[in-house]
């Protein structure tokens, strides 16, 4: 158990009245350079409580700045390692906004923006470390009813198989790829699939082994999985067709507006450089029921193309794009770019050519049982 309580930001005002901010201390030296924000996951639940997972052992720091007229009081936790883009989400009840940045190369920001007028006891706020990887933050009696917000999944990872080393025997899968009419067939014209290849452009998402960039395997896979679906005689739309970055909410618009019947984000997992031993497929809904079953068919077909790759599972997370999605969404991890087993089949054409033709039967054979 750690209790780390919060630290006045030492405010001084400048000419023009606005708050200036002291750089903050908080560059942690264990980590090498660049990397990944130990922030895993965070969530504000409806009674204002914070809830954080981060990696064992990381070292954190918390801080709290009070209102001023029509700014309102905010309080900001630094993590470790690099988020992998910046981003604000949209508050609500007595939480403006959450923002997650980057104040220095090596540094992840949490920023709560609490609406002005808001009233904080800075005194009764603490951050409390109730696990190894786990933390939380109650804000008190002013920010209750809220609806939760937050990124990633909370619950740790389970089970010791995902750490054990894979067995050297199994580094590429054999054996013949299903051609297309190996996988079930469904109404010509009636579906309409969306497709998301995760980042894109300055946005390369994780780095791993060899420099293999997500962006470049998801993108390839997620033009095969179109081609091969189109193929089948279904409608499809990408999110993107090439190295653009596109926003979250478009993508999501893309799929509600073209009421899409089902919307799959494709993205790789990525870890620490230092942690090759960890590897795995694993696949995200939102809610349980359809997007559940989509999930599960995703992940079956994932697992049987890349055998000895931990089974990380179905999974419930809060990603944007699978939480904001109307039709049954899943988000699936192909695998770890920074894992010694999944990085060198992930950067193989063969197994990339596998893994699409794996992630359309799952999507094809959801279609047969949910028509
Ligand atoms: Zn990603």
């Amino acid at each position: 158990m750690s209790l780390l309580t919060l630290q006045h930001q030492v405010r001084r005002l400048s000419r023009l009245g606005f708050a200036l901010l002291l750089p903050c201390v908080t560059i942690l030296s264990a980590l090498p350079a660049r990397a990944w924000s130990a922030l895993s996951a965070w969530g504000i639940s409806r009674d204002g409580v914070l809830e954080l997972r981060t990696p064992p052992a990381t070292r954190l720091q918390a801080f709290f700045e009070d209102g001023n007229g029509a700014v309102g009081p905010r309080i900001w936790v630094d993590l470790p390692g690099a988020p992998q883009r910046s981003r604000t989400l949209v508050g609500n009840g007595a939480i403006r906004e959450v923002r997650i940045g980057r104040p220095t190369d090596n540094a992840t920001r949490l920023v709560i923006e609490f609406q002005p007028g808001t009233r904080l006891d800075p005194r009764q706020i603490k951050l409390v470390g109730t696990d190894v990887d786990r933390w939380s933050m109650d804000f008190g009696p002013s920010v209750r009813g809220l609806r939760a917000i937050g990124e990633g999944s909370l619950e740790r990872p389970q089970g010791p198989s995902w750490r054990a080393l894979p067995p050297p025997s199994l580094q590429l899968p054999r054996g013949p790829i299903p051609k297309l009419g190996d996988l079930p067939s469904v109404p010509q014209g009636r579906y309409t699939v969306v497709l998301d290849p995760g980042h894109g452009g300055p946005d390369p998402g994780a780095i791993g082994i060899n420099n293999l960039r997500e962006t470049d395997v998801v993108l390839d896979v997620s033009l095969q999985v179109a081609q091969i679906l189109q193929a089948k005689g279904v409608r499809v739309l990408l999110t993107r067709s090439s190295e653009v970055d596109v926003d979250l909410p478009p993508r999501v618009a893309l799929a509600n507006n073209n009421r899409a019947d089902v919307f799959v984000s494709i993205h790789a997992n990525a870890l620490r450089m230092d942690r090759p031993d960890v590897n795995g497929v694993e696949t995200f809904y939102f809610q349980g029921g359809r997007s559940l079953s989509l999930a599960q068919s995703l992940q079956n077909q994932m697992l049987a193309a890349s055998p000895g790759t931990p089974d990380r599972g179905a999974r419930s997370g809060r990603f944007f794009v699978i939480r904001r999605t109307v039709m049954p969404a899943a988000l699936v991890e192909m695998g770890f770019v920074t894992g010694q087993l999944d990085a060198p089949r992930l950067a193989d054409p063969s197994f990339r050519r596998r893994l699409a033709v794996a992630i359309a039967m799952g999507i094809l054979n959801y279609l047969v049982a949910y028509p």
